[in-house]
């Protein structure tokens, strides 16, 4: 038996590399990780934590409006980007402490530089060669930027915005999925002037078409000026902010540039290649239901592989495979059910199929059930902003097969209802659970008309 330096090698200290690491080690597998840039990984230093406290600062925007309907007499607020972003720095850096001390604590070895592999069972970091039995890639990805003259050069993503040394009060954001709805409602509601700017007639593909028609009205009335079927053609400077040329032949004057056009798997110049890992068309690693590689020494995991690229989705991938690989327990990963939300204000949250999947997997036998209503918080504050809820229904089991939801607290909810899902909630169940009042979230256990049966 040859003798490695470790039983395990991890590169990428994000989500995915952390959990698997973590609970290798506990396991009692002698465990190394690399990580070039931060821990924690993209959720913690450029996802989901800086962007969710920067749309609870956002969300301030729109509440000290609503104040005055409840009486309050708020002096126009203004506010200190600098100071927000000074605050979120301070809360990433404790978490990025965490991290490091959650794998030192769990006797991992920490390699602090950008790892590449040199062959089936050996990695270099920093110049120094280290083997392994098994290496595991959990590298994430990248935003990408177009080949559009001056979107290099002017373009920005997601990642820095979350370090802009000043506040880009007109923004142009290019996009119509998660990232872009959620950075042009969080700059919205810090008061930025925003237009977004989507490719086709419909923002969010993929989800249900009510909830896309739905959301595309809040954040309409939220102020935010939406462009449909219309890209960027080009960027350029003049002497105070940047000048966008629209396929429309429209300009649009701006501070900022803000591309939200999807993410690449950071594979490049790994020697995946090399060592004959197999990649799909776009970079993204393949992997077998035991997220093995066509390497067998070689794993893969989380964003890389660009299949669900949701952190919860990574955490679940790198303890599931930890524990097969070291606890002595083959257990899957449940991909059933996995709910998901936009941070968009408002948001929208979903768990299980659309209406349009569920009709093309059950034909006519689907039941839909639908409300839309004002909040009883805008009553008094005279926000135009609207809820909407459906339930999508298995008409034969009656099983509920999809919840779809537009609205504040909406990720709250639908979190908890995805657990009723998965033990296979029917509508009745949903009907004979009294509500909570006032909530909105009661209307969920008291929707009883059903949609009209399409044509
Ligand atoms: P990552 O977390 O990206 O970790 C990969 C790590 O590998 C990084 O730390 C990187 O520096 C390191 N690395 C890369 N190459 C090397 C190398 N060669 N050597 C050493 N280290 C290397 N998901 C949600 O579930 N909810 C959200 O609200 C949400 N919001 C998001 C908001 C934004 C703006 C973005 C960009 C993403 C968001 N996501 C969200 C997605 C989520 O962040 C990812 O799905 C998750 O981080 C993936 O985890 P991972 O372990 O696969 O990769
Ligand atoms: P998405 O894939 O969600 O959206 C990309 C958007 O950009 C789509 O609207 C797409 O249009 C459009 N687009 C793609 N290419 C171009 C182009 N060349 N020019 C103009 N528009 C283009 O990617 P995001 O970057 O928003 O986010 C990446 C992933 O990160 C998400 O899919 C999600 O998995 C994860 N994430 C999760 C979050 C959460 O859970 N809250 C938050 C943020 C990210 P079209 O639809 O027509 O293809």
């Amino acid at each position: 038996m040859p003798t490695y330096d470790y039983d395990l090698f991890t590169i990428g200290a994000g989500s995915g590399g952390v959990r698997a690491s973590r609970i290798a080690s506990q396991h009692g597998a002698r465990v190394a990780v690399a990580e070039e840039r931060y821990y924690g990984g993209t959720c913690v230093n450029v996802g989901c934590v800086p962007k969710k406290l920067l749309v609870y600062a956002g969300e301030y925007g729109h509440a000290f409006e609503d104040a005055a309907g409840f009486g309050w007499n708020v002096e126009k607020p203004t506010h200190d980007w600098k100071a927000l972003i000074e605050a979120k720095d301070k809360e990433i850096g404790r978490l990025n402490g965490i991290y490091r001390r959650l794998l030192e604590g769990a006797g991992v070895t920490l390699f602090d530089g950008r790892a590449t592999i040199v062959d089936a069972h050996t990695v270099e970091v920093n110049g120094q060669k280290i083997t392994a039995e098994r290496i595991l890639v959990a590298t994430g990805g990248w935003p990408e930027l177009p080949d559009q003259p001056g979107a290099r050069e002017y373009g920005i993503t997601s990642n820095e915005v979350f370090y802009l040394p000043t506040f880009p009060k007109r923004v142009l954001v290019a996009g119509g999925g998660y990232i872009a709805l959620e950075f042009a409602s969080l700059l919205k509601g810090l008061g930025a002037d925003v237009t977004l700017l989507y490719r086709g007639h419909q923002i969010l593909r993929g989800f249900d078409s009510d909830v896309r028609t739905f959301v595309t009205e809040e954040l309409v009335k939220s102020g935010i000026n939406l462009r449909l079927n219309t890209i960027i053609e080009r960027i350029e400077k003049s002497d105070d902010c940047l000048l966008a040329t629209l396929t429309d032949n429209q300009a649009v004057e701006c501070d900022a540039v803000i591309y939200a056009i999807g993410r690449k798997p950071l594979t490049a110049n790994l020697g995946l290649e090399q060592v004959g890992v197999e990649l799909d068309k776009n970079g993204a690693i393949k992997v077998n239901d035991q997220y093995q590689t066509s390497v067998p020494s070689i794993y893969a995991l989380g964003d890389v592989t660009n299949r669900i690229n949701l952190t919860p989705v990574a955490l679940a991938e790198g303890h599931v495979l930890a524990d097969r690989l070291y606890g002595n327990n083959q257990r899957d990963v449940n991909y059933d059910n996995i709910p998901t939300a936009v941070f968009s204000i408002p948001p929208v949250a979903n768990v299980g199929l659309t209406e349009e999947q569920a009709r093309e997997k059950l034909g006519k036998e689907v039941d839909i059930y639908r409300t839309s209503f004002k909040p009883m918080r805008h009553q008094l504050s005279g926000r135009d902003q609207r809820t909407m809820m459906k339930l999508v229904v298995d008409r034969a089991t009656q099983k509920v097969i999809g919840v779809h939801m537009v609205g504040s607290d909406t990720p709250e909810m639908v979190q908890a209802i995805a657990i009723a899902m998965n033990v296979g909630a029917t509508k009745q169940d949903f009907d004979r659970t009294i509500g909570l009042h006032p909530t909105a979230a009661e209307e969920f256990v008291t929707m009883r008309v059903k949609a009209p049966d399409p044509d």
